[in-house]
């Protein structure tokens, strides 16, 4: 019996805006961490239709929002999202184009300097912010519109996860501290423009790709418009790694025993993996897969430190002071890692607060 219309709004997208007549198969596509993903093959191409069953279409809506906004920088390449949806059996769905993948991740210097002409062609006039509150990992990001860079640094960003430590963890210690650090970081703009710039938001290995040319292609965002102190900064923020950290600071140093000490818990396999830096297992980078070290061995891997970050410098140079901001960056994500994946990733959240509240003298 054919599905009667309205039950299946996929299919029904397909048929009309898609532009298609016939959907010629359906198979799944694996490497997502959260939904079930397939692909729709027709007679006017492949779509990529991702599924919830669990969730109402907010999720979808801002991924969508987010592509929709990268895409429309015409800059660096992302899928071009269609639609999205509830499932009439509850639930939600997303419909974008399909991208062929190519085997490897492209060449890192043309990403960079992409992703630096997305964040200078992204401007923003409703100031720091997003039109819709997205996730980081499954954290709530809040995107509440805001005209100053750092009261909504301060407050949507470390602010939001110093009240989250110290709600779900009791941690009043690091939300103290925090808080004292996060109404005291003026000084380290001094001097700098600040102006927003559209972000991915959320840029780790997992969420890069490349297409069958090699361009580098981005996906699964949590955009929203941050400042454009200079290109390595969106890198920091976008970055889900202590070890991009290390690798920042201390490419040319002793790195891998900064690498050994920095992996202090992780088992004797993966150390030799990360030191190898012969693991990149696409399809297992999930959060709840391998677990959280494995996002700490990716970006030193892959990650766009080095020659990347260099060829971005060019489009988009960075302000001045950049280095003094860096950790303030970082500290957000490590503050997120602690939420999400617990105490492991609270001494280093902490010993930024430290150096900081030092080095301020506040
Ligand atoms: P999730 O939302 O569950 O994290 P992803 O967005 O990571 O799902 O997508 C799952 C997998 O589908 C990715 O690992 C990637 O290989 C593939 N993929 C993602 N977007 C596209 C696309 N636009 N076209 C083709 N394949 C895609």
């Amino acid at each position: 019996m054919m599905a009667a219309m309205g039950d299946d709004p996929i299919r029904e997208w397909i048929l009309s805006e898609g532009k298609a007549t016939q959907i010629t198969g359906i198979r799944p596509v694996g490497g997502g961490c959260i939904n079930r993903a397939s692909r729709y093959d027709t007679d006017a191409g492949s779509f990529f239709v991702k599924t919830n069953r669990g969730i109402g279409p907010s999720m979808f809506e801002a991924e969508a929002l987010g592509l929709s906004a990268m895409y429309e920088t015409g800059s660096i390449r992302v899928p071009r999202p269609f639609k999205f949806g509830a499932l009439p059996t509850g639930g939600s769905y997303i419909i974008m184009e399909f991208i062929e993948f190519g085997a490897s991740r492209g060449d890192q210097s043309v990403l960079g300097r992409k992703l630096a002409e997305m964040h200078k062609a992204g401007k923003s006039a409703k100031g720091f912010g997003f039109d819709i509150d997205n996730t980081i990992g499954s954290t709530p990001q809040i995107n509440t519109w805001t005209s100053d860079w750092i009261e909504f640094y301060s407050k949507h960003r470390l602010g939001y996860q110093l009240k989250l430590a110290r709600d779900q963890y009791g941690d009043s210690t690091i939300y103290e501290r925090g808080q004292r650090l996060a109404k005291n970081i003026g000084p380290l703009f001094e001097n700098v423009v600040i102006e927003p710039c559209l972000l991915q938001g959320d840029l780790w290995s997992g969420n890069i790709s490349s297409d069958k040319n090699g361009e580098p292609v981005i996906l699964d965002p949590a955009c929203y418009c941050n400042i454009a102190s200079g290109f390595k900064a969106p890198i920091a923020i976008g970055s889900m790694s202590s070890l991009q950290r290390v690798s920042m600071i201390d490419l040319n140093g002793d790195t891998n025993s900064i690498l050994l000490r920095e992996l202090g818990k992780l088992t004797q396999l993966r150390r030799l993996n990360v030191l190898n830096m012969g693991i990149m297992r696409q399809n297992l980078e999930c959060h709840g897969v391998l677990g959280l070290e494995d996002l700490f061995i990716m970006p030193i891997l892959r990650y766009p430190c080095s020659q990347s970050s260099f060829s971005g410098e060019r489009v988009m140079p960075k302000q001045p002071g950049f280095e003094k901001r860096r950790d303030l960056y970082m500290l957000y994500h490590y503050l997120n890692h602690y939420n999400l994946f617990g105490s492991g990733y609270r001494s280093s959240a902490m010993s930024i607060i430290d150096d900081y509240l030092r080095m301020l003298k506040a």
